[in-house]
């Protein structure tokens, strides 16, 4: 009996959870290399990024500060606009601190680079990104993404924290829901 049968009987998986443990610790483990002890924030984007922050988390050996921000597209469910909000700001400065930005996917990469844009103005010892998906096909803007764990193709993907209208979010593994 798979997991959550009633909420996943929709669903086409995309990518399993022995593959997302796996690729999640290889970005920790990378991290953890690269930062060589230096303390770090990981900045979170909500919402969907809440299920990769958690075990990406678990995975980084370096003293760890988390903190949260919302941001809000005006646009409509599937399609970024780029105009965006802030709809729930960090709760401590990151002025002279090593941020990483924790975000689910990558699509046009306008969200990012609007908060590219607006993380530099708070004066970080450095910023650097780390996204679960790409969808390179969809590159409007070129951002650096410095961890990314999966490329994938153009399909609007949900679980794993992404929605779908705020649903799916609960669903261990990434998928497509079946059209
Ligand atoms: P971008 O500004 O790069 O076009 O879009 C970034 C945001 O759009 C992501 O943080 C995510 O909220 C949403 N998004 C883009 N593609 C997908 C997708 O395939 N599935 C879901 N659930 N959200 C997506």
């Amino acid at each position: 009996m798979p997991l959550l049968p009633t909420l996943t009987r929709d669903l086409d998986t995309l990518i399993d959870e022995a593959r997302l443990r796996a690729r999640v610790a290889e970005l920790g483990a990378k991290i953890t290399r690269d930062y060589q002890g230096k303390p770090l924030v990981l900045v979170s984007v909500l919402k969907g990024s809440f299920v990769f922050l958690a075990d990406l988390a678990r995975t980084i050996d370096l003293p760890l500060a988390i903190d949260f921000l919302g941001l809000s597209s005006y646009g409509d469910d599937t399609e970024s606009s780029g105009v965006v909000r802030i709809t729930s700001d960090l709760s401590k400065p990151v002025e002279g601190k090593h941020v990483v930005v924790v975000e689910d996917i990558i699509d046009t990469g306008l969200t990012m680079q609007f908060l590219l844009a607006n993380l530099a103005t708070r004066g970080p010892a450095s910023v650097r990104i780390c996204s679960l998906l790409h969808k390179p096909a969809r590159t409007q803007v070129n951002v650096p993404l410095d961890y990314v764990g999966f490329t994938i193709e153009d399909r609007f993907v949900v679980g794993y924290g992404l929605d779908h209208a705020e649903r799916y979010r609960n669903v261990p593994f990434i998928a497509v829901v079946r059209g």
